[in-house]
């Protein structure tokens, strides 16, 4: 049979990510990247792109550490390459504090990181209001320049990339044989799923070259991330609320939280506000699914609903995607071959 034409729907990191892997694991495949948004218009493009896994009730521990350690290992290289700045990728070390005593006493992903330690005294000075913390080096993408990064390595593999947006999955069937769903919270309206809502986020961008490390509430809800060229002030978790405007109250809340974390923000300037919509579910839908309309089919893969941890676990589920993508092809050879007989 001729190659494979499969088209991957949503150019964030989850689409472009599983997008490299499918043209990385099958070279003669025809690929496209089919996206009503790119960067700098995704969701992606807002988050603060730290590695630091949430914990998913739904979804096994080993598989977990799995997508993350395999996410972990892969940025990790970069960040030790000459492509580090360009991919704006880089370690970044810290402490996560508690008010009380977590009750996992190691996350699973304690040992993925580095030097993943108990704080000592000294350190906990720093913080009055926490009784205990976890110091360890993670990774963080700069998350535009690392969407273009991947743009930039998906062209030089011949890869198309279409703005467009795609009401049903099924008219991409006349152009395709596969199509790999990575179209994030868009997949509640493009596929219907009723499992998938959003989390909505609002972080600030602040000018603060001063500080170099990283500092989480072990709640999650309060952090400061430093990157390349500025910090990002985190954040907040809105269950159901689809707006993308940005709430001056919920600003000033997060700047008053993260400087009573970092008294020295309050001399932060450049304050940016940007909201985005975690595409949130118990668990990743990662699946194959046949559809079919009067005798004819369309192979699909979905891989969506990364909710808090797209970065933390995107080159993990883009490898499982791939995977599932393979299967797809050897069933097309298949029914070619059988055709033929
Ligand atoms: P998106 O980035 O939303 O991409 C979806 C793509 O699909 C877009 O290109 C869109 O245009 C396209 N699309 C949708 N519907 C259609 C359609 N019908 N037709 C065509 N195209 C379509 N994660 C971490 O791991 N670490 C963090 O520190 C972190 N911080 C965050 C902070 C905030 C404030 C927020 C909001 C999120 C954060 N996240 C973090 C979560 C992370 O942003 C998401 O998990 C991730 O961006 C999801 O990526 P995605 O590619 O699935 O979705």
């Amino acid at each position: 049979m001729a190659a494979p034409k499969v088209a991957v729907v949503g150019a964030g990191v989850v689409g472009l990510s599983t997008a490299l892997c499918i043209v990385e694991t099958f070279p003669t495949c025809s690929l496209a990247v089919v996206a009503e948004r790119f960067t700098p218009s995704t969701t992606s493009d807002v988050a603060a792109g730290m590695l630091i896994p949430h914990t998913t009730p739904d979804i096994p521990i080993h598989v977990q550490k799995q997508r993350f350690k395999e996410t972990f290992t892969y940025l990790f290289a970069i960040s030790n390459s000459a492509e580090a700045s360009e991919a704006g990728i880089h370690l970044v070390s810290g402490w996560q504090v508690f008010k009380s005593t977590p009750k996992e006493e190691l996350p699973f992903w304690s040992d993925v990181v580095l030097g993943f330690r108990p704080m000592s005294e000294a350190e906990l000075q720093k913080f009055p209001q926490h009784v205990c913390g976890q110091a360890f080096t993670t990774l963080k993408c700069n998350c535009p320049p690392y969407l273009l990064w991947l743009e930039k390595r998906l062209k030089a593999k011949g890869v198309q990339m279409y703005t467009r947006k795609v009401t049903n999955l099924w008219e991409l069937h006349s152009e395709y044989n596969i199509v790999v769903n990575c179209a994030g919270i868009g997949a509640h309206q493009l596929v219907g799923d009723q499992k998938l809502f959003p989390v909505r986020g609002q972080v600030l961008e602040v000018h603060a070259p001063w500080v170099k490390n990283f500092i989480r509430d072990g709640d999650g809800l309060t952090y400061i991330y430093p990157g390349i060229h500025s910090v990002t002030l985190g954040g907040t978790r809105e269950r159901e609320n689809w707006s993308l405007s940005p709430d001056p109250s919920s600003t000033k809340d997060i700047f008053d939280r993260c400087c009573s974390l970092e008294p020295s923000l309050q001399q932060a300037r450049d304050i940016k506000v940007k909201v985005g919509l975690r595409p949130s579910r118990a668990c990743v839908r990662l699946e194959r699914e046949v559809l079919s309309q009067g005798g004819a089919k369309l192979l699909v893969v979905h891989n969506y609903g990364h909710g808090s941890g797209g970065f933390s676990m995107h080159r993990g589920t883009a490898k499982e995607t791939a995977h599932l993508v393979g299967e797809c092809i050897a069933a097309l050879q298949d029914s070619s071959s059988r055709a033929k007989l």
